[in-house]
């Protein structure tokens, strides 16, 4: 069986929910994870913000809105009047929910319950449709199976014993549906795979069941070979391995969440990135093969602030580098690259939450400087095999700009450079310029 993950935007409107039809109703069994239409968690995160803030009436007012939103969609979705009044019924009844919080204390546990609200109306809105239409399907809720331990990891004995509990239920459909993203913890309380975690979903379900492919749907072909965004003539990349997918998933290719794929990688699961837009696009395949040597992607991360403690008593020392991980560790912050000399570290982060607290406690160590504003351009690729001239050939396309840091040979499948967010733009230009249209022309 295989396991198709729909996007935010590929159940976004009535009009994706229904085309949504044709890409899932044919002969093949198939699983299907959905996540909350585009927006909503969105907004369901502000909500629970206003109601950390006890701003009630900016909560409520953001409810309302959204409950529009969604009569609105209803009242597009279905064709007969029953099944918009039991759309409308069940609508009514997860915003009455929702506004119950908005009298009571406000804690992490009714945040999480509020934010998988989204998920829980996509997939029923879905299925309603879907039974409006007389199509057979069963929707499976992912709260009676997926589920995270203390660590907040999948707890794969559980929800395998749970998951084909479930699907025995419903044996004989051949169109299942669930949703993405939500789960319970260790507790049993409501909880989430965190945000963009329904492709966790998908991949995690896909490892439990053995599918043949895991299929991860959003609104572009694939794998692009540099960042559309900044540079014209990215071509989709068609096959990519497990290692190299994970590397630009992390940096910076929003198309895939860096984690999700893990599971499938563990069990040998093809992967394959598809466009709802272009459903005949083969879009990008994952696997744990590695179909060509050399360098495949580039892909640029922003908001990196690099940090740089200069000490001599990192001289001969041993120790040092574990007390400043070590600092790291405590506020919570993961570091992306690093690099030494015999009197210096330089580290980089994303996310500046703790940098304050951070710098006080690196000072203790030597001389502190940080350096906001810098961008991480990753060179994705398999270098494993021919390990000769590729960094060269990657110096050589960035020589008119200032490189801040450079991580080699971390992974064969990547090579990272530090550069200020103001060189990105003429970064990927000339790596693409020397790496790809060169290629093209040979
Ligand atoms: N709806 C969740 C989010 O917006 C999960 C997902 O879309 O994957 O983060
Ligand atoms: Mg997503």
């Amino acid at each position: 069986m295989k396991v198709l993950k729909f996007g935010g935007t590929s159940v976004g409107t009535s009009d994706r929910l229904k085309a949504l039809i044709d890409l899932v109703v044919n002969e093949e069994p198939k699983l299907v994870v959905l996540s909350a239409m585009a927006g909503t968690t969105d907004s369901m995160v502000d909500i629970t913000e206003s109601l950390y803030q006890n701003k009630k009436k900016d909560a409520t007012n953001i409810i309302d809105k959204l409950q529009k939103k969604y009569n609105k969609t209803i009242d597009e979705l279905y064709a007969s009047e029953e099944w918009k009044k039991k759309a409308i019924k069940m609508i009514d009844s997860h915003f009455a929910y929702i506004r119950s919080f908005t009298i009571k204390v406000f804690t992490k546990l009714q945040e999480k319950a509020i934010l998988a609200q989204g998920e829980l109306i996509s997939t029923a809105l879905f299925h309603y449709l879907l039974n409006e239409q007389n199509i057979d399907s069963a929707l499976i809720p992912a709260l009676n199976f997926m589920r995270i331990d203390k660590d907040g990891e999948p707890d794969y004995f559980y929800i395998t014993e749970n998951l084909n509990r479930e699907l025995e239920k419903v044996k004989g459909t051949e169109l299942i549906i669930t949703q993405g993203y939500i789960c319970r913890n260790a507790y049993g309380e409501i909880d989430n795979l965190k945000r963009g975690g329904s492709d966790y979903t998908a991949s995690i379900i896909g490892s439990i069941i053995q599918s043949e492919e895991v299929q991860i749907w959003t609104d572009i072909n694939g794998f692009r070979n540099n960042d559309p965004r900044y540079i014209d003539n990215t071509v989709v990349i068609r096959e990519l391995s497990f290692d190299e997918a994970a590397e630009l998933a992390y940096f910076g290719a929003k198309i895939l969440h860096p984690t999700s794929i893990l599971p499938c990688k563990e069990k040998n699961i093809p992967v394959r990135l598809k466009n709802t837009l272009e459903p005949d696009d083969p879009g990008t395949l994952i696997t744990g093969k590695y179909f060509e040597q050399g360098i495949k992607a580039i892909a640029v991360k922003d908001g990196i602030t690099a940090i740089k403690i200069k000490s001599t008593r990192m001289l001969l020392a041993y120790g040092f580098l574990r007390r400043v991980f070590e600092i790291f560790e405590i506020y919570k912050t993961s570091i992306d690259m690093i690099t030494t000399s015999e009197i210096a570290v330089s580290i980089t982060i994303d996310d500046p939450t703790y940098l304050n607290n951070v710098e006080k406690e690196l000072g203790k160590f030597g001389i502190v400087e940080i350096e906001k504003g810098q961008s991480i351009i990753c060179i994705v690729g398999d270098f494993l095999a021919e390990r000769k001239g590729y960094a060269m050939k990657i110096l050589e396309a960035l020589k008119e700009i200032p490189i801040r840091m450079i991580s080699y040979g971390g992974s064969w499948y990547n090579i990272s450079v530090l550069i200020g967010t103001q060189h990105k733009k003429q970064a990927l230009q000339a790596l693409h310029d020397s790496l790809f249209n060169q290629k093209q022309i040979n």
